[in-house]
């Protein structure tokens, strides 16, 4: 089974109220593809300036993560910078610099187009577009965003929205998506429109939803006494979760739901440390034990 993804590699400027980081290393399509590999190896299609740092992504090489598809381009790579609140849950974006991504054409290697599973990471919605119409039809695709593009491509997102199977969005986004304050009628109204008919809404420190032949699946985040960076928690959830519907290659309600636990489990360790210090370190038993912890967490 081939997994691809398509989406940003970045420096990251992050405050948080544990301290700061300049530059670091960040982006959708990387800690997608880091929580992934705990399950199966992972294509990536993304774009970095000449001012990128190839020795920094070694570690992902290492663990199955195929950076053929990573272009290098004349310029900077694309920057982003953020700052939480004491609530982790809020967070403003102080800065989103395009740079190589302003434009950036994906060219799918002609080796991934046939690739099973796709998530189509958070990036402009027209690259999404243009994604889907070089890719051979998969198995499954899976679709994030964000406000940035909710607000500033509506029209284009609504488009991509319909071609794709799984919907990963927060709380925030899918009432900015509905215009409907009730998160719950939210969920309905999207999975009412044309389109993906399971959804995945996340809370942030208060877990995930997954909505699926009309019924709800609750999953807690799981109760960490110091969650340090919550930057790129939405991406590796995404990863753990598809990575692990990849690895089992069926997309039943069971597997889903065993799947968003794996997603929250590694999208906890994301968050104990800045960047990917804490995934770079993280093992396949850790991992396990966590899983298992969900099941102690949830069982009456
Ligand atoms: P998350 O915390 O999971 O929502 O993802 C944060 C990551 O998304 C950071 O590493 C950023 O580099 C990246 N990011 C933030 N804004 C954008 C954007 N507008 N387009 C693409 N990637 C972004």
């Amino acid at each position: 089974m081939s997994l691809l993804v398509v989406g940003s590699i970045a420096y990251d400027t992050v405050e948080t109220p544990y301290g700061n980081r300049n530059d670091s290393l960040g982006g959708s399509a990387l800690y997608f593809s880091a929580a992934a590999s705990f399950f199966t190896p992972v294509n990536v299609v993304g774009v970095v300036g000449s001012d990128f740092d190839a020795s920094k992504i070694s570690f992902l090489k290492k663990r199955g993560v195929n950076l053929d598809g990573m272009y290098v381009e004349s310029g900077d790579t694309f920057r982003w910078g953020g700052r939480y609140h004491k609530d982790l849950n809020q967070r403003d974006t102080l800065f989103t610099y395009l740079n190589v991504f302003e434009n950036f054409q994906p060219k799918i290697p002609a080796k991934y187009k046939k690739a099973d599973y796709v998530f189509l990471a958070n990036i402009d919605p027209e690259l999404q577009l243009q994604v889907l119409e070089q890719i051979d039809k998969p198995k499954l695709v899976v679709l994030d965003t964000m406000n940035f593009w909710i607000s500033g491509k509506r029209r284009t997102l609504e488009e991509v929205i319909k071609y794709c199977d799984i919907l990963i969005v927060n709380d925030e986004e899918t009432r900015e998506l509905t215009d409907e304050p009730n998160l719950i009628s939210a969920i309905r109204k999207l999975a009412s429109v044309e389109g993906p008919k399971t959804l995945i809404i996340k809370k942030g420190e208060h877990g995930a939803i997954l909505y699926h032949n009309e019924k709800y699946f609750f999953v807690p985040a799981f109760p960490l006494d110091k969650a340090v960076d919550p930057t790129g928690a939405g991406d590796s959830f995404a990863g753990g979760f598809l990575g692990y519907i990849c690895r089992q290659d069926n997309i039943e309600a069971n597997t889903l739901r065993k799947a968003v636990v794996y997603g929250s489990a590694v999208a906890s360790y994301t968050v104990e440390d800045f960047s990917f210090d804490r995934l770079q370190a993280l093992t396949n038993e850790e991992l396990d034990e966590r899983f298992k912890s969900f099941k102690d967490l949830t069982s009456f």
